[in-house]
């Protein structure tokens, strides 16, 4: 049985290890997709879709998952009526989709495919819009994701960036 789990993952942090932990001791492949993958440097959306790639293969490695799981990126099209048909033309085959985001649930519900919930880990923190506001901030951000993610972000100077790309022209 292949499960796929879809996010933005921007950054990857540890609300999402834990779900993939869940995920793989009930299916026995996870396909796991990066959406709006073209997007990067922005506030919003500051990883590039290759170094959200690069953060979920070093994360997977730490618990064992790397094996089991394929990472693939997902451009967005803009158009949810088809997105569905989009997804299932460019991954992996699957049987059942995890996610909490009421959009991917909504759209799948529709296709007729298999949605699983999982529970939210401590929401408050384990969040890529936290995440993101206290780097932009330049506040303690690191034990919030992963350690190889976190090495990973400061290896490609991610923090500098969203710190750049956070400032207006007036600052
Ligand atoms: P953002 O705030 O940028 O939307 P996010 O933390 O929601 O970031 P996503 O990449 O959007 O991260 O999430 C992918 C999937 O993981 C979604 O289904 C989301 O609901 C789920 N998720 C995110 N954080 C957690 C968490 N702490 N516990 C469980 N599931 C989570
Ligand atoms: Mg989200």
């Amino acid at each position: 049985m292949r499960g796929l789990y879809i996010g933005r993952f921007q950054p990857y942090h540890l609300g999402h290890q834990a779900v993939l932990k869940k995920i793989a001791q009930e299916v026995e492949e996870i396909v796991i997709v990066i959406g709006s993958a073209q997007e990067s440097h922005t506030p919003e959306n500051p990883f590039t879709g290759g170094e959200r790639m690069e953060m979920i293969y070093a994360a997977l490695s730490e618990i064992d998952l790397r094996e089991c799981s394929i990472v693939t990126p997902l451009q967005d099209i803009q158009r949810n009526s088809v997105w569905v048909s989009h997804l299932r033309s460019m991954v992996p085959r699957f049987d059942v989709v995890y996610s909490n985001n009421p959009l991917v649930v909504q759209l799948m519900s529709d296709a007729g495919i298999e949605i699983r919930r999982s529970p939210m880990y401590q929401r408050e923190q384990y969040s890529g819009t936290t995440i993101r506001k206290l780097m932009s901030e330049n506040r303690e951000w690191a034990g919030l994701v992963p350690a190889s993610v976190a090495a990973f972000i400061r290896e490609i100077g991610g923090l500098e960036r969203l710190i750049a790309i956070s400032k207006s022209d007036r600052d």
